[in-house]
């Protein structure tokens, strides 16, 4: 038998959906997460501009119109780095903080010569998260999953993406960057984000087999 997908994550990052599907594994009886969670390719939802100026904002955009183009069950989620110095900046620019999307490299080497003179007790700056869900009854919820520490003043590890080998969690004597991705996982903004939001998601799918 077929199995019919139940939620739909709106991403296309395989890191992300298997996060997802490994914290909700044996949360709802009767749920294959391996099969019935999937991402927004499996189901052809629609890419979203994101044209809020909130992580919520984008994440509830992106969660309201997946769900609205595929009738399932959706959760996205936006995130970003929120330097204190900078006023939180680059925030939701994160990904295209040195003009070019995506490019982790040109954007840490940016926010390093901003921060070149600003000494270490100045440094402080945050993963942010906001995790959203929207079900076909019009509920949604939003969570948000924050990683506080310091900005290095060089990469350091080779692991993660984005501007994991510059950021040391409090508490830690190493980057991001040079955690295992379970430990990333643990701490991270992402995974509390999504814990945080996992009850909504839990009793969504519920009330979706209960009719
Ligand atoms: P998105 O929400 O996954 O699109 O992330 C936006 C941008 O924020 C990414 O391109 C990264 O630059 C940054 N970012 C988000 N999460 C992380 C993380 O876990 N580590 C490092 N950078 C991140």
């Amino acid at each position: 038998m077929g199995a019919t997908p139940r939620l739909v994550l709106a991403t296309h990052n395989q890191g992300k959906l298997r996060e997802l599907r490994e914290l909700l594994r044996g949360q709802v009886p009767g749920l294959d997460v391996d099969t019935q969670v999937v991402d927004a390719g499996a189901v052809g939802a629609p890419d979203v501009v994101e044209d809020q100026v909130s992580f919520e904002g984008n994440a509830l955009l992106k969660a309201r119109a997946v769900c609205e183009a595929t009738g399932l069950v959706a959760i996205a989620d936006d995130s970003g780095l929120s330097v204190d110095v900078l006023g939180g900046a680059p925030g939701i620019f994160s990904a295209r903080w040195s003009g070019k999307h995506g490019d982790d490299e040109a954007n840490i080497d940016l926010l390093l010569a901003q921060l070149g003179d600003i000494s270490d007790e100045h440094r402080g700056a945050s993963f942010v998260c906001a995790a959203a869900l929207a079900t076909p009854g019009g509920f949604v919820a939003v969570e948000m999953g924050h990683l506080a520490g310091v900005l290095l003043h060089e990469r350091r590890g080779n692991g993660g993406f984005g501007y994991d080998p510059i950021l040391q969690p409090d508490g830690y004597e190493i980057s991001v960057a040079e955690l295992s991705s379970e430990e990333k996982n643990a701490i991270s903004h992402r995974g509390r984000a999504f814990r945080g939001l996992l009850p909504q998601i839990v009793k969504a799918l519920q009330d979706q087999t209960a009719k």
